[in-house]
């Protein structure tokens, strides 16, 4: 089984549009995808029917979900939910709440430091979405204020950056839960992003399994051998399955493409046995 369970669109920060990115999987010879754009099911929306006319594919619905764990951000996939669930619904909403605020008060930074328009630029480069971070950084480039998107986020907008602005985001407690209660599974998007020492992550993962998760992603592209199998014992030794996703944005970052997806390792349960 092929699977990707973790991409993005043009719905929230990838560069494909979804009838793009649909075409771009089934060249990759995905079989099973969830389009898990941040904090909104806009994509699902709009390519479901389309999705449901390929029959060498399926499409199950998908969000990369925003939450919070103490002083730290982590990511939390909702994965096979009802795609109507109101509960989830109502989460997305609040999370575009809390998105648009965000984006307002970076807007204003921008403001004080002398470099105006910037949210209106970052809210048409959304294209109807709330815009995030890479919005304004692309701003910045396209306006001539710094060279690249890396210098853009150096200088203005990475934590503790003059335009850096904190959300308060749910816990990861009551999002793990709201998932678990819509029948969807939820899935601890990459482990190795929050640079939590080994102890930390169980920690972590005692909380997320206690709150009703489901599965830790494991297959991920540049991922070692090691640490898949450390992966793999973390999540048997809390109950979990495994999934796997390529985390794409772009094709120009080909090392996150889905064709770069290694095997989930045997002996860990994979998650997709939900839906095959
Ligand atoms: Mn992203
Ligand atoms: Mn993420
Ligand atoms: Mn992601």
């Amino acid at each position: 089984m092929q699977a990707d369970l973790h991409c993005h669109t043009t719905a929230s920060d990838g560069v494909l549009s979804p009838a793009a990115l649909l075409e771009m999987q089934l060249q990759a010879g995905t079989a099973l995808l969830a389009i898990t754009d941040h904090d909104t099911l806009g994509a699902y929306d709009q390519v479901r029917d389309a999705a449901g006319a390929v029959p060498e594919l399926t499409l199950i619905p998908g969000v990369e979900f925003s939450c919070r764990w103490g002083k730290r951000e982590v990511h939390v996939l909702a994965l096979g939910f009802e795609a109507d669930n109101p509960q989830i619904r109502a989460l997305i909403g609040a999370q575009h709440e809390r998105r648009l605020d965000r984006a307002r008060r970076v807007g204003a930074k921008f403001d004080l430091l002398g470099i105006p328009g910037a949210f209106d630029a970052a809210m048409a480069a959304a294209d109807g979405g709330v815009p995030g971070r890479p919005h304004f950084a692309r701003f910045l480039v396209e306006s001539g204020r710094v060279a690249d998107m890396d210098t853009a986020f150096r200088r203005y907008l990475a934590d503790r950056k003059p335009a850096a602005c904190a959300t308060e985001w749910p816990t990861l407690e009551a999002v793990t839960a709201l998932i678990a209660a819509a029948d969807g599974v939820a899935v601890l998007a990459h482990p190795g992003a929050y640079e939590l020492s080994r102890t930390k992550l169980r920690e972590l993962l005692g909380v997320f399994a206690e709150a009703g998760g489901g599965a830790l992603e494991i297959a991920m592209p540049g991922v070692s051998a090691d640490l898949q199998h450390h992966y793999v014992r973390l999540a048997k030794e809390f109950g979990l399955s495994g999934s796997a996703g390529s985390d794409f944005h772009d094709p120009a970052q080909f090392w996150r493409h889905p064709s770069r997806i290694p095997a989930l390792p045997d002996g860990i349960n994979p998650v997709w046995e939900n839906w095959v």
